[in-house]
């Protein structure tokens, strides 16, 4: 058995295509708008959502559309406007995707029930045949981690005895795959997988605050509290309004102002 941590690593995030941004900007003639913007706002993912929004009421400039007469300029300002109205539809255009290294299959039987705005691709232990059981030891486990780490060892040794039933150098690879997949029944939810996963910013902003909250389980507090931390980093507008609170277990819960926008 190994002992491993679950991980947070950030894979990708929307990026804007520069000429088709001066193109819309020229057909609603808001060239003036968006190189001002752009300079007040270097950042794709939030910048995209500004635009998305103002493309809804053509607000770029004062005069371009009658109804307009004032106009948000900062983009602190314009965004903070739109959590706190609740218009988080224009936040689905742009996503993030993480990978969710060294998590249980109880964090991803968890994960998988956020169904709006997500992707996933999780690794499969049909396929995946493990060499030996990693696994993260819950807080509430420490002290008894020595008793935990000898129950694994033994379902360890009996998933190995039981795989030398079969002679594995003479099947096909879809005998092997069915077999993998009868023997991973007898191995431990708490057993270490990964998963990548993508989301839009409504979605990630609604799963940090419901997954951060005490009543979550521990593992995927854990792991949202570092998506949380990521995205107060990298999309300081689009998180701004969260607060954190240590919980007595060393996890973070994050609070938006705003919820579920
Ligand atoms: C502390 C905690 C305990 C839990 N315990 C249990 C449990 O014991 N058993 C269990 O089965 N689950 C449990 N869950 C999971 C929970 O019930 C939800 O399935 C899960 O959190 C996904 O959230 P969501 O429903 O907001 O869906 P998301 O996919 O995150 O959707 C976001 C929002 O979009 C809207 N939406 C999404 N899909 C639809 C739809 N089909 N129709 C209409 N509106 C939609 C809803 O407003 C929804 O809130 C628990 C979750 C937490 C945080």
């Amino acid at each position: 058995m190994k002992t491993v941590e679950p991980l947070v690593i950030k894979l990708a995030e929307t990026r804007l295509d520069k000429d088709g941004v001066r193109r819309l900007a020229e057909h609603y003639t808001a060239l003036d708008w968006m190189d001002k913007a752009r300079e007040l706002q270097p950042n794709d993912s939030e910048f995209l959502i500004e635009l998305a929004g103002r493309a809804c009421y053509r607000s770029f400039g004062v005069g371009l559309n009658p109804n307009v007469t004032k106009i948000r300029d900062n983009p602190r300002d314009y965004l903070t406007n739109v959590l706190e109205k609740g218009d988080g539809s224009i936040l689905e255009h742009a996503t993030v995707t993480f990978a969710f290294l060294n998590v249980s299959r109880v964090f991803t039987h968890e994960i998988v029930r956020h169904r709006a705005g997500t992707a996933m691709s999780q690794e499969s232990l049909r396929y995946v045949r493990p060499r030996e059981i990693s696994l993260w030891v819950p807080p509430d486990l420490e002290s008894a981690t020595s008793r935990v780490s000898e129950t694994v060892k033994e379902i360890e040794k009996r998933y190995h005895d039981l795989e030398k039933q079969f002679d594995w150098d003479k099947m096909t690879f879809e005998q092997k795959k069915r077999v993998t997949s009868a023997l991973r029944r007898i191995l431990p939810d708490g057993i270490a997988t990964n998963l990548i996963w993508t989301a839009n910013h409504r979605t990630i902003r609604w799963v940090i605050e419901m997954r951060t909250h005490p009543s979550a389980e521990v593992e995927i507090r854990k792991v949202f509290g570092k998506v949380a931390e990521i995205c107060r980093r990298d999309y300081p507008l689009l998180y701004g309004d969260f607060t954190s609170k240590k919980l007595d277990d060393g996890t973070t819960q994050y609070i938006p102002k705003f919820s579920k926008v």
